[in-house]
């Protein structure tokens, strides 16, 4: 497959159209980015990488990091964690507050905003010192050192971040939250802050096409039928609202972020990670979206 000529041809295609997205602000320090950004990194099980564009330049991953946390709470946690939380998409805005009320404080899923922060309740009581150890278990699984935290971008989030305050609350008062709800917040604002270029993070997602075990060491850094169950949540929830439309246009595993990348697999085949700023009315990359439907389509690697 020639993957390259592929990934040029459908880019440039992309880049000759309006974005017709607007770039996050509603957290004041994602705005700063400039809205023609746009890079893509693909990498293939068998050892090899495409690329096009700014896909070595870092990026918030926003939402990304969900599928992080999961990783790690259910590695630490096994199912007994679903007590606390549900696989089922919301069919709702990734910080709704309405379906937790009348849902008794549980959260549909792990990939919207309510979901992620009982995981991050989780891993702080888990992990001895969770900022620093959940970093950790990132940089392990990507081999580089250098991935951090923008504190910057944590900070904007925290002092917008009403919404996520609010979930947190109302789930503290159903009981769902142990530990003190400012801890939780913050340890939330740092994953989302994390940042990575689309070739870190495209080679961060190959674990989830290689069933659990790193591409790179040959360690299983998640059992095959957790990379399994995983990747089952992403199809199903990992675009909020719009988790349905990503699966009838693309047809992979996948996770967006308010950052505008996106990361998805092909198990069994490769990873790829798209990144360009501007969003949809759903909070998803609209280039990042309308390239991975082009891109499956060409390549006939859909899922489906
Ligand atoms: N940090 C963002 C928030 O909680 C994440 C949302 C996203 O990336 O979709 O609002």
């Amino acid at each position: 497959m020639d993957y390259q000529h592929i990934i040029d041809n459908i880019s440039k295609e992309i880049l000759s159209t309006s974005s017709r997205g607007e770039v996050a602000s509603y957290i004041p320090e994602l705005s700063n980015v400039s809205p023609d950004k746009f890079g893509i990194h693909l990498t293939t099980l068998s050892g090899n990488d495409f690329s096009y564009g700014d896909n070595l330049d870092r990026f918030s991953i926003q939402s990304i990091s969900k599928v992080l946390t999961l990783t790690l709470a259910f590695k630490l946690k096994g199912t007994s964690m679903w007590t606390r939380l549900g696989v089922e998409p919301s069919g709702n805005p990734f910080n709704s507050l309405v379906q937790l009320e009348y849902e008794n404080g549980i959260p549909r899923n792990p990939l919207i905003n309510s979901g992620a922060l009982v995981i991050s309740d989780i891993l702080i009581t888990e992990l001895e010192n969770p900022k620093k150890d959940f970093l950790e278990f990132v940089r392990s699984i990507s081999g580089n050192s250098s991935i951090s935290y923008n504190q910057k971008i944590a900070e904007s989030e925290n002092k917008h971040g009403h919404r996520n305050a609010a979930l947190v609350n109302l789930m503290k008062s159903f009981e769902n939250i142990n530990n003190n709800v400012d801890e939780v917040l913050d340890f939330y604002y740092h994953q989302c802050s994390l940042e990575m270029n689309c070739k870190e993070l495209a080679h961060i997602f190959l674990l989830y096409a290689n069933r659990g075990i790193s591409p790179y060491t040959g360690k299983e850094l998640i059992s095959a039928s957790k990379a399994k169950r995983i990747n089952a949540i992403m199809q199903t929830c990992g675009f909020y609202d719009q988790s349905g439309d990503f699966t009838f246009k693309v047809g992979l595993p996948g996770k967006s972020g308010v950052g505008g990348g996106i990361g998805a697999v092909n198990p069994g085949v490769y990873s790829i990670a798209v990144w360009s700023p501007p969003l949809n009315k759903k909070g998803n990359s609209v280039r990042g979206i309308n390239f991975l439907e082009q891109l499956t389509t060409d390549t006939q690697s859909s899922i489906f």
